[in-house]
């Protein structure tokens, strides 16, 4: 039996077909099971920081893991203190932060939604947040997230929750003193690499004030050092109520979390909330080694740099595909003329590179924040190669199109 059909016989029917059996990885390379070497420019969606197999991450896990793993949320950890400490100070909470640990993404949002609840109490039962932004799978996050094609086959949702656009226009309509919380993705990754419009989130943070209503960043995939600054939130000078995190902070061990600033950090009381793994030693270790080494290497600044870097290569490809790029830092998002972004990823897999299509007419490229000059020039050496693949299909396609209507001879 094919690792194919093995794949499809066992795993759920919930992702689509596997594209390929990865057997290790270094840095930004991948092997599959062929020894065919890939570059990655996924790194598993905005999740391995620092590479594969880096040496700072694999010495953490293992003195960790021989050290102590879990010992459940009655009782603290020195990881788990550092990395709340270390959590706060690069999110600028101050003194007046909190950290809930979970080990996902939709966890970090489960909870930051139970504490819009909190606030919200009896007197605040509306919630808002924007159309095609993405919070997760869970059925808490997935009332969240305005993308009504992913609600509908598990209706009803969470009640509460209400979809406006990205403007401060509609926030500004749709804003009352009955909403706990306004939910904001930075970048709306999921729905294809779509920044949020000039200002908008100053004037969300104005507003949400002046309604007492809480402003929720969901950082999951924009934190860590991903855009150019630890979270996205800071390039527009704000301070939020709390935002959420996962994905990149702990470079490929499972972990998320939310962080609350000022009085929002006083909600939770005792009973409230909850989870068995979240905020273990061995997780929280594993974080807290990976934030330090993004520190230690300046990967932060890299990202900006690199993702400059990047953009205008992507921008000085030759292709009438390519129509522009979208995103900040090392989270980018290329878009093209014609729905063919799938054709692209695989033309680029056959190629030895792996990217992703958020949909139809975009390539998402999230990197490991470490890549350099020599990551770069293969991505375009390899991204120039599957556009002209898929060019050359398009032309093709044309061309037969214009021959079938002429009814010449195929
Ligand atoms: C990935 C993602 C989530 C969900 O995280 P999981 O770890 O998959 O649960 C939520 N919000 C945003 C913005 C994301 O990118």
């Amino acid at each position: 039996m094919t690792w194919q059909e093995e794949a499809g016989r066992d795993l759920v029917r919930s992702f689509g077909e596997r594209m390929a059996l990865f057997v290790r990885g270094e840095g930004s390379y991948l092997w599959d099971a062929d020894d065919k070497r890939y570059l990655d420019f996924l790194a598993g969606i905005a999740v391995d920081s620092l590479g594969h197999a880096h040496p700072a991450f694999v010495e953490a896990i293992s003195t960790q893991a021989a050290t102590l793993a879990h010992v459940s949320n009655y009782f603290a950890t020195p990881p788990q203190l550092a990395l709340a400490a270390t959590l706060k100070r690069l999110a600028g909470t101050g003194d007046a932060g909190r950290v809930y640990f979970g080990n996902s993404g939709a966890e970090a949002n489960e909870a930051a939604f139970k504490l819009a609840r909190l606030h919200g109490g009896a007197e605040r039962p509306r919630i808002l947040a924007l159309k095609d932004a993405f919070h997760g799978r869970t059925m808490g996050t997935l009332a969240l997230t305005g993308k009504p094609w992913m609600q509908e086959p598990f209706l009803p949702m969470t009640p509460g929750v209400e979809f406006i656009d990205t403007t401060a226009e509609a926030l500004e309509a749709a804003m009352d003193d009955r909403v706990a919380a306004l939910f904001v993705e930075p970048v709306k990754g999921e729905a294809g690499v779509i920044d949020l419009p000039e200002g908008f989130l100053a004037a969300a943070r104005e507003i949400t004030e002046r309604h007492g209503a809480l402003l929720i960043i969901d950082e999951i995939q924009t934190g860590a050092g991903r855009t150019g600054e630890w979270f996205a939130f800071q390039h527009a000078g704000i301070t939020p109520d709390a935002i959420t995190v996962a994905k990149g902070i702990g470079g490929g061990f499972p972990i998320g979390a939310l962080i609350t600033f000022g009085a929002a950090s006083e909600l939770f009381y005792p009973g409230t909330h909850g989870s068995t793994f979240g905020g273990n030693a061995l997780g929280t270790a594993v974080a807290g080694a990976v934030l330090a080494e993004i520190e230690r290497a300046g990967l932060v600044h890299n990202a900006a740099e690199r993702g400059a870097q990047l953009r205008a290569a992507i921008l000085g490809i030759d292709s009438e595909l390519i129509t522009g790029c979208r995103g900040r830092g090392l989270l980018l998002g290329v878009a093209l003329r014609h729905p063919v972004a799938k054709a692209v990823v695989s033309a680029a897999q056959e190629h030895g590179l792996v990217i992703n299509a958020p949909n139809d007419e975009t390539i998402r490229l999230v990197p490991a924040l470490t890549i350099g000059d020599v990551e770069i020039d293969e991505f375009i050496a390899l991204f120039t190669a599957a556009v002209r693949t898929v060019e050359d299909a398009l032309l093709l396609e044309t061309s037969s199109e214009i021959s079938d209507r002429q009814g010449a001879p195929a």
